[in-house]
Parts: structure tokens; C-alpha cells; sequence
């Protein structure tokens, strides 16, 4: 066996214990160095990586190889070490954030074509740059965003060297847009004339329409395609835009090729967004795919007393507690619950007690519909999901891209609102109840072995329950 061909077989071992994102981020460029007296010489890409492999996965190296060598293995090591040729650093230069209190770094503009200024619904806020509440520095770290944190963190550090881009993704609520923001402050901080641009996926499009139909679309290129750091937020809604995915695909070739960092945040992974172009799939996993999942209870908690002090409050923690178990898998719904507290704390004028914030807790729950999602609020969910057009999902056409979410739904109406066959059917376009009988059936046996269908529905099910 070549050292090669080693490291390829522990490398199928691995793949089967790491999440697809997890082994394509950490294993993609790695191979053995040396393999000498038992002991063996692992090259890794860049430090980062060395340093994730050697705290999170160094056992699992460890076993996949020993599982494979005859002797004992006497160690494993790792060295940076690149087979390809590097990119070379470059230098920042341009950029701002607006009327802000934590960050001291001067304040410039990048100069937007007037025709951006004049868009109906342009927030220049967000246009030009970013929210000056999304620090590292108030972002909490926890089990469930630990990896996209490091890696945010990363590529703060060393933008356009480490990865690139990265794609941040999980469900609403979870912190994706607070981190692509905080990687922007903290390349500010370090130099102030970078030019950064944070810009949502819808603004991207709107934007681009615009300059297409005014003759624009030269200085929308310039403005995209010279930018040092290029936050673009919600990827998701590329899906089904044709020729803004060309646009998306130019702009982020040019970047690349000048090694601009490019950050990207989805509601899931790159292959999950429906009707986006290989190419574009194939570019976003280029560089590292960073998820994250729900916080647990402790790092709601500690979510909710940095909310608290950045607002001037302070309540204890048995009560932050009592906050924090009331919602579970999405953290601007926990925001949403203490602001409530504090509106009545202020109207009020008292100090809360545990009891007063229970019975303030009840009153909310009871006042908010999430266990009563209506079946016309769960279909404009899903639709949203898959990007479909609702009159298309409830119509007559069976094509895959419309039937399997229209399944979906069934399927979620059964479990989540308890509806009866025949009343689902009736809902989806008056379809019959045996129809509704076996989309169940069926979404429920794929649930068993389809993991991309159980992250999809994870994901709607984190929607519905954030109304
Ligand atoms: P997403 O973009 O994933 O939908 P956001 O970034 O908008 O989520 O986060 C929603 C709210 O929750 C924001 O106010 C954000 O500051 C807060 N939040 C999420 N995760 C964290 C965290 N780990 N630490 C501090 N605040 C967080
Ligand atoms: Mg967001």
C-alpha cells in the first residue's frame, strides 16, 4: 500500500463518522507526508486546520489509520504543507460603517453609483455596509456555532488566504447574519480602508435587475467586482434566477481570482438550494462550509445576559433561565421574548422576580400562535422554502420540483397541525385524501434514509415555529 493509497482508505473511513460539510472542510486537502518507523507526517493546508484537526479529530485520524497498519502506530503529526501553489496576500484598502458607538475606526464611504441611492427600497444601512450591533465581540460561542465561529474568525484574520469563500449556513435565528457582520467590523478594525461590502441576496438581485434595465450594468460590475471583502447574506434566494446566478458566478470569479475574501450565509448547504447552477454549488464548496445548529441551554442563557447588559439590564440567572427554556432552537425568538420583559419592566417600573417573568412567560405563549401555524401560513412557508410560487405548488402540474414539497407539506400538516387526510387534501387544491394518505407515507419512509429531506424539514419546522 503507497502511503497514498493509506491515507485514501482512512480518509473512506472517515468520510463514514463526519458530516459531509465537516470532512469536506477538514480532510479535502490533506495527505501523508511521511510514513517512517510508525510514525506518520500528515500535510494540512493552513494552521487553522492544524490546529482543528489536532483538538477535534486527531483520534479519529488516529484509529482510521491504526485500523489499517499492521504495527502499532507510534504517532501522528501535522505539518503545513501545501502541494499547490499559494495565493498571495493581499493588501486591504477602503471602506465604513456608519454612526456607531463600539468600533473607533474612521469612517469612510464607498462611493455607490447614484442610481443605488435613487432604488425604490434601498436601505443604505445595509447597502453600503453593516449593522453596528455584530461584533465577535458580543457573539457567544457554543456548541452549535462553535465551528463557524473559529472559522469566521479565521478568515477575519487572514481574508482571502484561509478560505475561501466561506459559507456560513443553518436555520433562521441562529446568528449567521451577526457573524458575516462581525467578520466585516473586525477586517475594519484592523484596517479601516478596506472596502467591505455586506449586501443580502435579494439587494444583489434587485440591484442588478435595475442596472441591467437602466444601462447600468457596468458600473453594477465595478461596484461588485472591486471590492476587498464581499459579505453577501441569504445565497438561498440565488435559487431560480438565472441570470443573476450568471451575474453572482462573474462577480465571484473576479474576486477570487484576486483572492478577495467572499463570505456567503444560507439557510442550508450549498446542494440543498434547488435550481442553483452546478458551477456556482461546485464554487461554494470550494473553500469551507461552516454550519450551525441550535445553542443548548447554557449558551441561551449566556445569549440572553449579554442581550441583557448591552441594554443596560440585569437580571439573574434563574431568570434568564426561565427566558431560555421558553425557546429552544432559534435565538432571535429568545431576543424577541426579552425585549417583550423589558417593555414591561419599563412600563411597569419593577424589579421583575422569577414569578412575575413566569406569569409574563405564559402570557406571551399564550398570546402567540407557534402551536397554532395555520395550514395557509405552513403552505407560504414551504413555498418560500423551495422558492416556489404558491399557485404552482397547490396547482395540477405534477412535476418533481412542485409535487415533493407539495408532499412535504402533507406530510407536516399530518404531523404538526393534525389535520385529517380528507381536510389536506382539500387544502392542497382539492386533492383526494388518499393523495394526502400516501405523501405521508411516503415523505415519512424517506425521512428514514434522505438526510437532505430531514435537514429541509428541520429547517421549515424552525420557520413555522419562529411565527
Ligand atoms: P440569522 O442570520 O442566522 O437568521 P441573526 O444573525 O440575524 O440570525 O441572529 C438573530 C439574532 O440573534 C441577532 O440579534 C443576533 O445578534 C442574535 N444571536 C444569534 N446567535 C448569537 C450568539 N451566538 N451570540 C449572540 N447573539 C446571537
Ligand atoms: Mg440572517
Amino acid at each position: 500500500m503507497t502511503t497514498q493509497e493509506l491515507w485514501q482508505a482512512a480518509l473512506g473511513d472517515l468520510e463514514l463518522s463526519l458530516s459531509k460539510a465537516n470532512f469536506t472542510t477538514w480532510f479535502k486537502q490533506t495527505f501523508i507526508i511521511s510514513f517512517q518507523n510508525n510514525e506518520v507526517v500528515l500535510g494540512v493546508p493552513n494552521t487553522f486546520t492544524k490546529a482543528w484537526l489536532e483538538k477535534k479529530y486527531h483520534k479519529a485520524i488516529l484509529v482510521a489509520l491504526q485500523n489499517l497498519c499492521p504495527e502499532p502506530l507510534k504517532s501522528v503529526n501535522y505539518r503545513v504543507e501545501t502541494r499547490q501553489h499559494e495565493p498571495e496576500v493581499i493588501v486591504f484598502s477602503v471602506k465604513q460603517p456608519e454612526t456607531q458607538t463600539h468600533s473607533t475606526t474612521p469612517v469612510q464611504s464607498i462611493s455607490v453609483p447614484s442610481y443605488y441611492q435613487q432604488a425604490p427600497q434601498v436601505d443604505q444601512t445595509q447597502h453600503q455596509g453593516l449593522n453596528p450591533r455584530y461584533f465577535f465581540s458580543n457573539f457567544i460561542v457554543g456548541k452549535g456555532n462553535e465551528l463557524a465561529h473559529a472559522a469566521s474568525q479565521a478568515v477575519s484574520q487572514n481574508p482571502g488566504n484561509v478560505y475561501n469563500p466561506l459559507f456560513l449556513y443553518g436555520g433562521v435565528g441562529l446568528g449567521k447574519t451577526h457573524l458575516l457582520q462581525a467578520i466585516g467590523h473586525e477586517i475594519l478594525k484592523k484596517n479601516s480602508a478596506t472596502q467591505v461590502l455586506y449586501v443580502t441576496c435579494e439587494r444583489f438581485t434587485n440591484d442588478f435587475i435595475h442596472a441591467v434595465k437602466n444601462g447600468k450594468a457596468k458600473e453594477f460590475k465595478d461596484l461588485y467586482r472591486n471590492v476587498d471583502l464581499l459579505l453577501m447574506d441569504d445565497i438561498q434566494f440565488l435559487s431560480g434566477k438565472k441570470e443573476t446566478q450568471e451575474e453572482f458566478f462573474n462577480t465571484f470569479n473576479a474576486l477570487h481570482q484576486q483572492s478577495r475574501q467572499i463570505v456567503l450565509t444560507s439557510d442550508r448547504q450549498p446542494r440543498a438550494i434547488t435550481d442553483l447552477e452546478d458551477r456556482l454549488i461546485s464554487r461554494f464548496e470550494w473553500g469551507m462550509l461552516a454550519d450551525i445548529s441550535s445553542p443548548d441551554l447554557e449558551t441561551r442563557i449566556a445569549i440572553l445576559d449579554t442581550k441583557c447588559r448591552e441594554r443596560g439590564y440585569h437580571l439573574s440567572t434563574e431568570i434568564l433561565a426561565e427566558i431560555a427554556k421558553t425557546a429552544q432552537s432559534n435565538v432571535r425568538e429568545l431576543e424577541g421574548a426579552l425585549n417583550k420583559i423589558f417593555a414591561f419592566i419599563q412600563l411597569q417600573n419593577i424589579t421583575p422576580t422569577l414569578e412575575s417573568i413566569k406569569q409574563l412567560l405564559t402570557s406571551f405563549n399564550s398570546g402567540t400562535s407557534s402551536k397554532f401555524v395555520s395550514a395557509k401560513s405552513l403552505i407560504e412557508i414551504v413555498a418560500r422554502y423551495f422558492d416556489l410560487n404558491i399557485v404552482d405548488l397547490l396547482g395540477k402540474s405534477r412535476e418533481k420540483r412542485l409535487a415533493f414539497p407539495r408532499q412535504i407539506i402533507m406530510f407536516l400538516m399530518r404531523e404538526e397541525l393534525k389535520s385529517s387526510f380528507p381536510a389536506i387534501g382539500q387544502e392542497l387544491g382539492g386533492r383526494d385524501h388518499t393523495t394526502a394518505m400516501h405523501a405521508c407515507d411516503k415523505i415519512k419512509t424517506e425521512l428514514v434514509t434522505n438526510e437532505r429531506l430531514k435537514r429541509d424539514i428541520e429547517n421549515i419546522l424552525q420557520q413555522v415555529h419562529v411565527r
